[in-house]
């Protein structure tokens, strides 16, 4: 199997990539809170997760992931309190149109994507467990996790803790005993929203929700976990200080995350007018796979600055690619033999972006590698026509690297008898038959297809 370089957030460097078990790879991904409609920013690391998902399948890899969507939180409460609904009318809405949106930017989907409300039981045992096991407490009905029983804490992003947890604070302003301590679960009080369990009448905290979905559908020690940059700390430290004071195993192996998203060089704000959904993108009439392409080719962990004339150019990108697929599908009917340089041409490319994609998902050099592949097959094409095996060669080759960029559309294909009426046409054509050549093109034109003649092979479109 390819060897794989992956910078691991927890040694702060790249590391070669072994999964626990052969050929399969268990990844957990932090996803939506689903108070409102997800923006560029959020798609930036789903796009980034989607590469990864994509590129392990590509390497081979049998990837169970799982992504979790946040249904209950401080936003999504206060959203439902808004609007007069239950807690699951109000997220509905919103999960439906992320998994919309996922569609969209042709995101693959996970293989599961447990929602916070329909795991409470679990998250109580977790709970129960680190009770049990000295790591957290109660206080006012609520309960924390005692970051100084867990001497591991800071590990993933690298803080010192030890001045900060000796430092008391005022008790009257913290209602826990180190004013880091974090909540597990949340005492309910005037909120409509609650569950009563072994552990008290509440609602869990957002870090526990991720501890206790992960280790059910991936088990106790898993291989990766992403999220963005900001999940780090506290989100990410906490996950593990939750996990691994619970089973006393490592709880992840490799943490991959991905970096911010600007927008004309600032921080995406509403009030600063640079903020945008997904949606709002469409509305303005950019193209998804443009989006999508212009998320995916900066490195993962450099931040984007977005700028609509970026997404031009990505847009661009997208179609000058598109538009050379087109014309070499229109070649798979041509007649000749296969040229060895394309056959060399496409195993560099390939060993290009395999290579690239396994140095950290370094997409910019995976793509410019496609690119010096195109560059040199139009040079062929300008100086001959290339052969139908050599174009079917050429597809079955962007067609593999798309199962990871998935930025080309396919194109359709004509049902057997009106091929066979092209070759007929073309052999009609090279025998000087220019009366019997007519005449199939007028049959085809009848049924809607219309032939134009290029130096890439006879092209069609629907009529
Ligand atoms: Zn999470």
């Amino acid at each position: 199997m390819t060897r794989i370089l992956f910078f691991n957030t927890l040694s702060r460097q790249k590391e070669e990539f072994r999964p626990i078990e052969d050929g399969v790879v268990k990844m957990y991904t932090c996803g939506p809170t689903v108070y409102d409609y997800a923006h560029i920013g959020n798609f930036r690391a789903y796009v980034f997760e989607d590469i990864l998902h994509r590129f392990l399948e590509y390497a081979g890899y049998r990837v169970t992931r799982v992504m979790n969507i946040t249904d209950i939180d401080d936003k999504t409460i206060a959203g439902a309190i808004r609007e007069g609904v239950s807690l699951n009318q109000y997220t509905e809405k919103y999960i439906k149109a992320f998994f919309e949106d996922m569609d969209c930017l042709k995101l693959k989907k996970a293989t599961y994507f447990p929602r916070a409300t329909q795991h409470i039981s679990e998250m109580v045992s977790l709970i129960k467990t680190l009770i049990e096991k000295g790591h957290a407490y109660e206080k006012n009905g609520s309960i924390y996790f005692k970051i100084s029983s867990f001497p591991g804490y800071g590990k993933l992003s690298h803080y010192d803790f030890e001045n900060l947890l000796t430092t008391n604070t005022d008790a009257d302003e913290y209602e826990k005993d180190q004013a880091r301590d974090f909540a597990l679960w949340k005492a309910t009080k005037d909120e409509p929203f609650f569950w009563d369990t072994e552990i008290g009448r509440g609602r869990p905290g957002w870090h526990i929700e991720c501890s206790a979905m992960s280790m059910k559908y991936l088990g106790e020690t898993f291989d990766i976990h992403t999220g963005g940059v900001d999940n780090i700390f506290p989100h990410h430290e906490n996950e593990i200080a939750q996990s691994e004071a619970a089973t006393g195993k490592k709880f992840v192996n490799y943490w991959l995350h991905c970096a911010h998203l600007l927008v004309d060089g600032e921080k995406m704000s509403k009030s600063k007018g640079n903020f945008y959904t997904l949606r709002d993108l469409l509305k303005k009439g950019y193209h998804p796979s443009g989006i999508r392409y212009l998320l995916m080719t900066t490195h993962y962990r450099d931040p984007l600055n977005f700028t609509e004339q970026s997404l031009k150019q990505a847009e661009n990108t997208v179609k000058h690619i598109q538009a050379f697929y087109q014309r070499i599908s229109f070649a798979l009917n041509n007649e000749g033999n296969s040229n060895q340089v394309i056959e060399k041409y496409i195993n560099e490319a390939s060993e290009g972006f395999v290579g690239a994609l396994s140095d950290d998902l370094n997409m910019s050099l995976a793509m410019s590698e496609v690119f010096k592949f195109m560059h040199s097959v139009n040079e062929i094409c300008e100086r001959t026509k290339i052969s139908g095996s050599d174009a079917k060669r050429i597809i079955g080759f962007l067609e593999k690297i798309n199962e990871v960029i998935a930025v080309i559309e396919s194109v359709e294909t004509l049902p057997d008898e009106f091929v066979n009426l092209i070759k007929k046409r073309e052999q009609a054509r090279r025998e000087k038959n220019f009366a019997l050549a007519d005449r199939i093109r007028s049959t085809l034109a009848e049924s809607g297809i219309i032939l134009e003649d290029t130096p890439y092979g006879t092209r069609w479109i629907r009529k």
